[in-house]
């Protein structure tokens, strides 16, 4: 029998959460987000799931191949715009539309040579300070873009760095709306935490990424089930070794846990190789499901095991389903962000963890 650690991607829990966003935002359109391999799940293993977008937005060209080659001939948004001249080659033939946040990719596009008009997402830093141009500099980009024969239409973007908090997106959108008021095009501003924190965002293209895959943007001040949202990944192992111990006795490397008294320990096939989080229990104690109920991790997460304490689970032993994240196999929940805040983590950085070496089972 092979390692018992498997991922479960859930097509069915993908279908729902992009039909929570369109509950939500009506008349927007969505990209669906799935950059960094669609957040850990697999660009192909999701796409079925989330093919009812009006388009997928991603960072590497790779990537939007990978979605062409799927069959998809809608819309493919490069969030970052291109990284070298030949990459505007690729925009053309495969249809991109990409992003243009510096002074630099629009002198691309100026000696780009092609018959295909680009679709251009002008990104605005509206306060963030990571990409973007300066709101006094956007209008001036805008009007070098517009003069371009390369460039069919230009849409206006900017990123929030405090959706996730109350009244954090206001002022940067009060910067956007003095910058872009009076420009034409389609708008596009909002990530996950704005798009279910928010009413009535100006914005015609959203850009759900997280929400789609069943995690929360804005854990703990609501969880993926306050904003009905499933799971899209369980990460599910079994225990595969059982030790009796003794009052004094220690677990695992550097002997971080002390048994207090007479206590039984699971070991668990899933370690920091399978991408989980080796800072796991750092912050607070790290919940896992054995047999679909809560137990605690004990001692140090190791390369390919973790220490589980069943003592008030007499049930539990050699074999038990241990579920590391997401839903058992008999349905019960376990939120990704609860895991990953015990390693003082978000829920993004542990699906996104997911190592190479563990199977991916896609189920409907
Ligand atoms: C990753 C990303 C998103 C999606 O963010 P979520 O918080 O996962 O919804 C949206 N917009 C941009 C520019 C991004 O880089």
């Amino acid at each position: 029998m092979s390692r018992p650690i498997r991922a479960t991607i859930h097509t069915e829990a993908l279908r729902h959460n992009l039909a929570r966003a369109r509950a939500l935002v009506p008349d927007a359109k969505l990209w669906a987000v799935v950059k960094a391999n669609a957040y850990g799940h697999g660009i192909e293993r999701v796409f079925e799931g989330l093919r009812g977008a009006d388009g997928f937005a991603l960072l590497d060209l790779n990537e939007a191949q990978r979605v062409r080659d799927l069959g998809w001939r809608g819309p493919i948004l490069l969030i970052e715009g291109v990284f070298e001249q030949r990459d505007l080659e690729l925009c053309s033939r495969l249809g991109l539309w990409h992003t243009v946040h510096c002074e630099e990719q629009i002198d691309m596009l100026a000696t780009h040579k092609t018959h295909v008009g680009h679709r251009v997402f002008l990104k605005m830093n509206s306060g963030m300070n990571r990409l973007g141009f300066a709101p006094q500099r956007y209008r001036a980009a805008w009007s070098r873009l517009s003069a371009l024969p390369q460039v069919e239409e230009i849409s206006h973007f900017t990123h929030f760095a405090c959706a996730d908090e109350d009244g954090g997106i206001a002022r940067q959108i009060e910067v956007f709306e003095t910058h872009t008021h009076d420009l034409p095009g389609e708008r596009s501003l909002s990530n996950s935490a704005a798009l279910l924190r928010t009413c009535n965002l100006p914005s015609d293209w959203m850009r759900p990424g997280v929400l789609l895959y069943g995690a929360s943007p804005d854990f703990p001040a609501h969880t993926a089930q306050d904003w009905g949202l499933q799971p899209a990944m369980s990460l599910r192992s079994r225990v595969v070794g059982v030790q009796q111990l003794q009052a004094g006795d220690t677990v695992g490397y550097g002997a971080r846990f002390t048994a207090p008294g007479p206590m039984r320990i699971g070991v668990v096939a899933c370690g920091y190789a399978d991408g989980y989080l080796r800072s796991s229990g750092s912050v607070s104690p790290t919940p896992v499901l054995v047999d679909g109920q809560r137990a605690q991790i004990v001692g140090r997460v190791s390369m390919d095991l973790i220490t589980v304490d069943l003592s008030h689970l007499p049930d539990a032993g050699m074999g038990s389903e241990v579920t590391l994240w997401g839903s058992s196999s008999q349905g019960h929940l376990l939120p990704i962000d609860e895991v990953a805040q015990s390693a003082g983590s978000i829920g993004y950085e542990l699906m996104c963890a997911l190592a190479a070496r563990v199977p991916v089972d896609l189920v409907d």
